[in-house]
């Protein structure tokens, strides 16, 4: 930084348990979303101090003023620009149908009638069910993490789960879970860092500088290297 804003110390929201993006490992947190924030506030001169919660608190937190930013795989939506303002976009993601690995009877939503599908509060994939459920007449089970909701799909209470690809990818080569996705992408979306609206013109724009500065350098190809296969 020029000085301007040294020493600025802001209170960043994660969902920590969201690999690639962000999750602990050693009592550290680590992921494609913590590398980028600490690079950013590192080329933008200022401090962060890490605040986790499940995913669904984190926009309420942000609204609350306990948090000044949030980064959390969370994907750019309409909705959410009601009350939140995105950073410019910084990586493509979307939803998925993901089933146990076993399962031949599932492959589009035309194939969910009457079936269980389980979700994560407060997101997009959530969002997808609840707009979907009466159409396709299948059964919406909520949780409030990603393991969780991936361990009710493992263990048969739910026969689907709806999450981001490359989430659930990852979770499957890194972790081998016995699940695998189906389908075509359910969407496309794309992840962006938020702050409150209308309230942190100057950190969004020292946000988006530093993104670009990342681009430019070449340290976010590195960092995205870094949990995610060419
Ligand atoms: N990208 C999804 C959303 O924004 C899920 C985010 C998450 O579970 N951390 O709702």
């Amino acid at each position: 930084g020029d000085g301007g804003s040294e020493g600025a110390k802001y209170t960043v929201g994660i969902d920590t348990t969201y690999p690639p993006f962000e999750f602990e490992e050693d009592g550290e947190y680590t992921g494609i979303d913590i590398d980028l924030i600490t690079a950013i506030a590192e080329n933008q001169g200022f401090e962060i101090e890490f605040s986790p919660m499940d995913f669904s608190g984190i926009i309420p937190a942000l609204q609350a003023g306990q948090l000044d930013i949030a980064i959390a795989g969370m994907s750019i939506t309409d909705e959410r620009k009601n009350v939140v303002d995105f950073s410019d976009p910084y990586f493509d993601a979307g939803l998925t149908l993901v089933v146990s690995s076993d399962n031949t009877e599932i492959e589009t939503l035309e194939d969910l009638q009457g079936k269980t599908v389980a979700v994560k509060s407060g997101t997009t994939g959530a969002e997808f069910a609840r707009a979907n459920e009466g159409e396709y007449g299948f059964t919406v089970s909520q949780f409030e993490d990603s393991p969780s909701m991936f361990q009710e799909v493992s263990n048969g209470n739910a026969d689907v789960l709806i999450e981001d690809y490359p989430v659930i990818a990852y979770a499957i080569s890194e972790s081998g879970l016995d699940l695998k996705t189906v389908g075509e992408r359910l969407n496309g979306d794309q992840y962006g860092i938020a702050v409150l609206k209308g309230e942190n013109a100057d950190v969004l724009e020292q946000i988006n500088a530093g993104l670009q500065e990342l681009r430019d350098s070449g340290e976010y190809d590195e960092i995205l290297g870094k949990y995610i296969a060419e």
